[in-house]
């Protein structure tokens, strides 16, 4: 007997649940691709990227995932044997030095662990032993997703300035955009990255990256640069073809077009407090579960954590027991532990993930929490019950 059947719910850390209007605005043949009205649509998106990334700076689209977006950031501004310093506190630090590192750039990592943020006073003690300045960019993930460690970015900044280092500051905000709060321009932010399937609420495929006039005066310093992943003419495109270097991904556009709609409706500070608002929510739970048994929050501090996702402890093999029970007994996927694991537990089984980013409301939210408390109880994981009427509690007292 399964009470899966319904509509199902992935609640991993991206891809993200897609809106219904994102799909049907996408379900629709291919246009001429020299069609004025497509051009017209075109045009609108990269003005209203740049809103939702709070930039007056400059964006390029890449039909890419967040991979590619990483690529193209250091493809316009990292020459081979170039250095880079990458701060790292999670997976996804080590993916975008590994990709610094396939480009043929000197990578130093400054390694934080799983548990704690980017740590602003190892990065200005390494940009200090720079002597030579020769540390050409700072790679930042602003949310880490492996960890659900969040970082200061506005802080990286302040370091370099007070350092008087002219490294280029870049972030990964391929999981906190349109989550968490970002500033790309008051934050002194030169490079971001992101990606189509996790706030931005697309199905994967378009990755994009911003970047200030800063960072445009370094791409012209550039001995060589690949067409493929040169922003110049994709973001400011003489002729329609450069936005994409070739077809632009028709039905995706649709759907960014229809996505971003829906956070101009919505207003950037509103949706950065419904993010933080659900995701206080889940941490009620968890911590009240936590009460009793094993589980808990990987990030302690709640300055430090992300509004789009979160990662949890349970105790080997019980993160793999219970994200199976959620999804072949209630219809709802978890995301994996990822990265976290030691060498008591190599294949994170006692870790879980939950992906609150993009689409996602109170009942979503209070669903998720329910089919969590479910199967604790199910599988009789020691837990302290009634974290979903801690969460439901605090989310009434916040709307007062
Ligand atoms: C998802 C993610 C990536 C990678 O994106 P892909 O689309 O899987 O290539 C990079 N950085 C962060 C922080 C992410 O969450």
């Amino acid at each position: 007997m399964t009470i899966a059947n319904g509509r199902s719910y992935i609640a991993i850390p991206g891809p993200s649940v897609m809106p219904d209007e994102v799909l049907q605005a996408m379900h629709r043949p291919a246009p001429d691709i020299y069609s004025k009205a497509l051009h017209d649509t075109m045009a609108t998106l990269l003005p209203d990227l740049k809103d939702v990334a709070r930039t007056d700076g400059h964006a390029a689209m890449y039909i890419a995932n967040g991979h590619g977006a990483w690529e193209a950031a250091l493809a316009n501004t990292v020459s081979p044997s170039d250095r880079v310093l990458v701060p790292c506190c999670g997976a996804f630090g080590h993916g975008w030095a590994e990709m610094a590192r396939g480009i043929g750039a000197e990578v130093d990592i400054i390694e934080h662990g799983r548990q704690t943020p980017i740590d602003a006073d190892a990065v200005r003690a390494a940009l200090l032993a720079d002597r030579g300045q020769t540390i050409k960019a700072v790679l930042a993930v602003h949310v880490d997703t492996s960890s659900s460690l969040r970082s200061d970015i506005a802080a990286l900044r302040a370091v370099l300035d007070e350092v008087g280092h002219p490294a280029l500051l870049m972030a990964d905000c391929v999981a906190s955009l349109g989550c968490d709060v970002f500033e790309m321009d008051a934050w002194g932010v030169d490079v971001m990255v992101t990606g189509s399937q996790k706030g931005l609420m697309v199905p994967p495929g378009m990755g994009f990256v911003f970047f200030s006039p800063r960072a445009a005066e370094v791409r012209a310093t550039m001995p060589r640069v690949s067409r493929y992943w040169d922003w110049v003419p994709r973001s400011a495109p003489e002729a329609f073809y450069q936005y994409f270097g070739g077809t632009a991904p028709v039905q995706h556009l649709y759907g960014l077009r229809k996505a971003l709609d829906m956070l101009k409706a919505e207003g950037m500070p509103a949706v950065w407090a419904r993010h933080a608002r659900l995701a206080n929510a889940i941490w009620t739970a968890v911590d009240h579960w936590g009460q009793a048994g094993a589980m808990r929050l990987n990030v302690a501090d709640p300055a430090h954590r992300s509004c789009a996702v979160t990662a949890l402890a349970l105790g080997k093999g019980q993160g793999d027991r219970l994200r199976q029970w959620c999804e072949t007994q209630a219809g709802v996927t978890l995301g994996i532990g990822l990265g976290v694991g030691d060498p008591e537990d190599p294949t994170s089984s006692g870790y879980f993930r939950l992906g609150h980013m993009g689409h996602v409301n109170a009942h979503m939210v209070l669903g998720l929490l329910g089919v969590i408390e479910t199967g604790l109880g199910a599988l009789e994981i020691p837990h302290e019950s009634g974290g979903v009427t801690a969460a439901a509690q605090h989310l009434a007292k916040l709307n007062g």
